[in-house]
């Protein structure tokens, strides 16, 4: 299996507009940081894990001609506003693709896209909508989205749950705040640990700082740990020398072998 980061920024991407530090005029094309999209691939299968704003831009960069499911972890507008660029895979031949998101916010993103979304779709001839079959899936389920097993994990992050995963040697938290009690046991054994963190210091309501995301990395104790969702606070070079042995810091284009 294959994990390929799309995007890596936090919900303001880097740059920030109108931001003149240090790390949003960075040289660095690791300090270009997209928002957070995952395209996990096994053989010819494709399973895309949210649509950010910039999925278009990622999708033409990774050359990704098609994907065969989508897992969306929670509805706040950087993992989800790109979902009309999905027309691309969709819109020409009439199929659908998977959507998998959470039943408590089924509702919620079909109000906010109501249009290809609702109950009544308004289909005008000839325009071209994403055509997406929606399938709810509940915390703790496992769930098999196009051929990748996954067992769901919700954690805490504010107003919404954010779901994440464990799939084999690998799991995903995105957006969160807290492992709950009753997760530690579905991430014991992980091999690749990937989840979110913004800055060090100063904790953040609804996302792991570095200090706990290092906390959650130490419990784990995966052979390789990947920091993402990471905010212009942090200079990826900088960040690379001061994490432990075995914690990286993902950047947009990074591959992963798992
Ligand atoms: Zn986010
Ligand atoms: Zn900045
Ligand atoms: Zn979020």
């Amino acid at each position: 299996m294959k994990l390929r980061f799309l995007g890596t920024g936090t919900s303001f991407g880097v740059p920030v507009i109108g931001c003149s530090c240090a790390v949003c005029n960075s040289d660095d094309p690791r300090n270009r940081r997209t928002r957070h999209g995952i395209l996990l691939e096994d053989g010819d299968r494709k399973l895309l894990v949210d649509t950010p704003p910039e999925l278009r831009l990622q999708l033409v960069a990774a050359d990704v001609p098609r994907v065969d499911a989508v897992f969306l972890t929670h509805p706040h507008a950087d993992h989800l506003h790109g979902i009309d660029d999905l027309r691309a895979f969709t819109g020409h031949d009439g199929n659908r693709i998977p959507l998998y998101l959470s039943a408590d916010h089924q509702a919620e993103v079909q109000a906010r896209f109501s249009y290809f979304l609702g109950p009544e779709p308004s289909k005008q001839p000839g325009t071209v909508v994403p055509g997406l079959e929606l399938i709810p899936y509940h915390d703790r389920d496992l769930v098999d989205v196009a051929g990748f097993p996954l067992r769901v994990i919700g954690f805490p992050h504010g107003m919404y749950q954010s779901y994440g995963f464990r799939c084999g040697d690998l799991s995903l938290i995105v957006d969160a705040k807290r492992v709950p009690d009753d997760a530690w046991g579905l991430l014991e054994g992980t091999r690749v640990l990937i989840l979110n963190a913004l800055w060090y210091g100063s904790p953040h309501p609804t996302h792991f700082n570095v200090e706990e995301a290092l906390a959650v990395i130490e419990r784990v104790d995966p052979e390789r740990a990947l920091l993402t969702h990471l905010t212009h606070r942090l200079d990826h070079a900088e960040l690379e020398e001061r994490l432990p042995a075995g914690v990286e810091a993902a950047y947009d284009g990074m591959t992963v072998e798992i």
